[in-house]
């Protein structure tokens, strides 16, 4: 079946569930055996059923279950927060003494996490553009256990090569793990291109309510993920509770709509941002002056809904202009049905030192947009009124 009969069939049938039509959220810690016998063999992992929620949960096992299909793999698992999920696979990766190679640009939280690696099990990593072979042969160390990558890169919508880096990882026997939070499965499948896992925060376009923090990891091989169950999910223990799965569940109905009505709002509002006399410069991945934007097309099915743009007079005006906005909010995140935007150099980058933001092209002018799921011309309109207030 297809992607959008998936999203909304895959992993349950209402037979042994009173004929629920929704997936049924079992609120439960534990369950109960019948006898002594029967928990022995769940125990013993000779009979199937309930033990414990963080071991296993029939409402999380359906999302499981659905996200391992529409990414295409043999196995998902859900966490807490994205966040979890990237600590869950990078330790199951990894041991004492071994690098990890980075796109250049990687979500501020993994950076922190990767410095924790290294500073406590001398785990390093490097950050790198990754845009040639040269430079990906030559990134990679005897000790590299694993090749970490972000596409689009937040905020600057950089587009990396998937199925170049996962073409040379193979060769030297290096897991590829992508983190695919910004295009979300319905626009771009890495396993497809090679990769061994894929992760998202489900925070933002698959829940796309903005009431949830959770994340999910797929991986291609079902022997391997059932180990990082049973291993550093499960002794770790960032799972995610039953209710956030249902909400999850919920949200996953409805993605293949919400990204196309996002994409199609981000194309609008681009075209109107992309001629505005007071952007200095944008960047969108769908962009055709984007010079990324062969590769884009490659592996995304659509442009997505965010797009970052710089505000001529820098910091002083961009703050400006987001102050004049009524309609869109001023937040963080990304992936909802409101429109939000933020303020990099001062907000997700601002721990990140002035010289190294300014190499990764994170300006003070610059501003990160989620195009939300209004109508586009109400978007436009908040973002007009906004400028004309700058007085530039
Ligand atoms: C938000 C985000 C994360 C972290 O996810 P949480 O759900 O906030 O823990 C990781 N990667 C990317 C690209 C994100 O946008």
């Amino acid at each position: 079946m297809e992607k959008e009969t998936l999203l909304i069939h895959q992993g349950y049938t209402t037979e042994n569930h009173h004929d629920s039509l929704a997936v049924p959220l079992y609120q439960t810690s534990t369950f109960a055996f019948e006898n002594a016998e029967q928990g022995a063999r769940r125990f013993a992992g000779e009979e199937a059923g309930g033990i414990y929620s963080r071991l296993g949960n029939p409402t999380v096992n359906v999302l499981e279950q659905r996200m391992a299909a529409i990414e295409n793999g043999e196995g998902a698992l859900a966490f807490g927060s994205g966040m979890a999920a990237v600590s869950t696979i990078l330790v199951h990766l990894t041991k004492a003494g071994d690098h990890i190679l980075c796109t250049r640009g990687i979500y501020g939280c993994t950076f922190g996490l990767l410095n924790i690696m290294k500073e406590k099990y001398n785990i390093t990593h490097s950050l790198e553009k990754l845009t040639t072979e040269e430079e990906i042969e030559a990134s990679i160390k005897p000790n590299t256990s694993c090749i970490y990558i972000e596409t689009p890169i937040n905020p600057t919508m950089e587009i990396v090569d998937i199925a170049l880096i996962t073409n040379i990882a193979r060769k030297h026997n290096i897991p590829v793990v992508v983190d695919n939070t910004f295009c979300s499965p319905y626009i771009q499948n890495p396993l497809d291109i090679g990769a061994d896992f894929v992760l998202h925060s489900a925070t933002k376009y698959i829940n796309g309510h903005g009431d949830v923090i959770a994340g999910l990891l797929v991986g291609k091989n079902k022997e391997e993920m059932d180990k990082i169950r049973s291993t550093v999910q499960k002794d770790f223990g960032g799972i995610i509770s039953p209710f956030d799965a249902w909400l999850l569940i919920r949200g996953l109905k409805t993605l293949h709509v919400r990204m196309d009505r996002h994409s199609k709002n981000a194309e609008e509002v681009f075209s109107f941002l992309a001629s505005h006399p007071s952007v200095e410069s944008i960047y969108y991945p769908f962009d055709e002056k984007n010079p990324q934007y062969e590769v884009a097309k490659k592996q995304m099915k659509s442009g997505g809904g965010l797009i970052s743009f710089a505000v001529k007079g820098g910091k002083e005006k961009a703050q400006q202009l987001m102050d004049a906005l009524s309609l869109i909010k001023i937040a963080v995140s990304l992936g909802d049905a409101e429109t939000l935007i933020q303020h990099p150099a001062t907000m997700t980058h601002s721990v990140v030192p002035e010289k190294e933001r300014v190499a990764m092209g994170i300006t003070d002018g610059l501003l990160r947009l989620s195009v939300g799921l209004e109508n586009s011309e109400d978007i436009i309109e908040d973002l007009k009124q906004a400028f004309d207030n700058l007085k530039l």
